[in-house]
């Protein structure tokens, strides 16, 4: 596990699930806005995990809507799923640990810094 502390990871985990219980309730308002009556109850009604993917699946539909949360909130579901199966510290790209001040910052990044740089100078080239 990347020479990371279990109590840290703890503190880590805490981090990342509250980040996504305040985005999901930014997305249903979000959605709720923004789409018709039909889907307000729903919403209103979304309490558990369960619900909660009822509401992925509309939120599904509404891609272009959501756009950037919708990005921060795979992110923070594909990092639970790293800490859950202990790979959670490690770099997607390199396999090299990510540096734990980094984590810090951006707990649910799958990228240390080198490769993070590398993909922002691909991505800026590519926009070119
Ligand atoms: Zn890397």
């Amino acid at each position: 596990m990347a020479g990371l502390d279990p109590k840290k990871l703890e503190e880590i985990k805490e981090r990342l699930l509250e980040r996504k219980r305040l985005l999901w309730l930014e997305v249903k308002e979000q959605l709720k806005n923004t789409i018709g009556d039909g889907y307000q109850e729903m919403l209103s009604t979304a309490r558990d995990e369960e619900d909660q993917a009822t509401v992925s699946l509309l939120a599904e539909t509404h891609l272009a809507l959501l756009g950037p949360k919708r990005q921060e909130l795979e992110a923070i579901e594909e990092a639970l799923i790293r800490l859950e199966n202990g790979t959670y510290g490690e770099c997607e790209s390199c396999g090299r640990p990510i540096e734990p001040r980094r984590l810090e910052v951006m707990p649910e990044t799958p990228f240390c810094r080198a490769c993070m740089s590398q993909k922002e100078k691909l991505a800026k080239a590519a926009a070119r």
